[in-house]
Parts: C-alpha cells; structure tokens; sequence
C-alpha cells in the first residue's frame, strides 16, 4: 500500500502553512512552523517571490495532497472520477476525498492525525457495518455505520478516546456515539464542511490545463 513518505513537518513548510499532519504537536510550540517559519532547504530562509498562475495551481494541489496522505497517481485517479460524475467537479473531490475511511476515522475523533487514522485501518481495528475493514481508502456511503473492533476497544488507547469523546466536536455529517465509539455518515461533506479551506476551483484549473 503506497503512502507518502517524508518529514511531515517539512510538507507544511513548504505550503507556508500548516496542514496539522501530525496531531497533538501541531498545536504546541513545537510546531515546525512555529520554530521555522520559512521553506525547507538551504535557501528556504530567502524565501520565493510571486508565484506564477501555474505555480498557484501546482501549491493548491500538492496541499489537497499532502492534507490527505495521497499520492499523486491515485489523487489524479480521484479527480478523474470526480470529473466524470454528475455536479461541480471540486465539490465532487472533496466529497471522494473526505469519504475515505481514514478520513473519517480522524473526523470522528478516533485518531489525532489521518496518517494515524490509516494505521488504525490497515491493523485492523475498524469495523463498517459489522464488517471488518482494512483499507484506507474505503468510501463509505450515507448510513454506514463506523465502529471499533469489539476486542480493540479494551485497549489503553481506545480507552483514552472514550475518555476523550465529544460528539460535539465531529462535523455535522457525522454522528458519534461517544459510549459505543459507533459513528454513523448521516450526509456527504460539502466543501463548506472543511476545516482547512482548499481551494477546488484551483486544481480542477491545475488539471484541466
Ligand atoms: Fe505541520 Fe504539525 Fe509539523 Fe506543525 S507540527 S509543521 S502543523 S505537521
């Protein structure tokens, strides 16, 4: 399963902004972008002039990408779908996008960062529908019903999100049962429903160059 590799905090840097890829230490000081505000690299202190209309389609993209976890080939192949289906082809990727199941498992509250998320995924923790699931990218649909592995929730960590949960805090096209840690989709996200803006408009133009 390929996945993005690297210094996350050095993806941040590079978009000037931060994408909190890495849970709790994003909101200390320890924040790369709190410590070194300025692009990696030796000459990254001198920072880059105006970008170039490509250059501003090219960032937006990378972003979506790094915000996510995804590479670019499957990324392509998200909005590739996005772009045959019926409605507005950025409203169309964000809703792929953020219907991947460690997506929301990280929207529910199960996991500090969407690279966590995949790791809960991929070892086997997370249930839809009373089915285990085991991949990442699953899409889940309106209905489905997300849940812990009756046999993980005894773990210390599990125990730590029950102690946690706020059913308040998830976005409200899900629904969290913070005694069972059972969510539920109850509608698509829009691209009003994000937290960090990405703006669509620029990689449908990226894309459609
Ligand atoms: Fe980005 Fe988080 Fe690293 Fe800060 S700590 S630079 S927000 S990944």
């Amino acid at each position: 399963m390929a996945r993005l590799l690297g210094p996350k905090c050095k993806r941040c840097r590079r978009e000037k902004e931060k994408l909190f890829l890495k849970g709790e230490r994003c909101y200390t000081p320890k924040c790369a972008m709190v410590k070194r505000n300025y692009l990696p690299g030796t000459h990254g202190q001198k920072g880059k002039g105006m970008l170039t209309e490509y250059n501003l389609h090219l960032r937006e993209k990378q972003k979506a990408k790094k915000i996510y976890g995804i590479l670019e080939k499957q990324f392509k192949k998200y909005f590739q779908i996005a772009a045959k289906k019926i409605g507005e082809t950025g409203e169309v990727l964000v809703k792929l996008l953020e219907s991947r199941l460690d997506n929301v498992i990280f929207r529910l509250g199960f996991a500090s960062s969407r690279s966590q998320a995949r790791l809960l995924v991929s070892h086997n923790h997370i249930k839809v529908n009373g089915k285990q699931v085991n991949i990442p990218s699953y899409q889940v649909k309106v209905g489905d019903i997300i849940e812990i592995k009756e046999s993980s929730k005894k773990n210390k960590y599990f125990q730590g999100i029950k102690a946690k949960g706020k059913a308040e805090d998830v976005p409200k096209w899900l629904k969290l049962n913070t005694k069972t840690l059972k969510g539920e989709v109850v509608s698509l996200p829009t691209s009003a429903d994000l937290d960090k803006k990405i703006n669509t408009q620029l990689i449908v133009e990226y894309y459609s160059r």
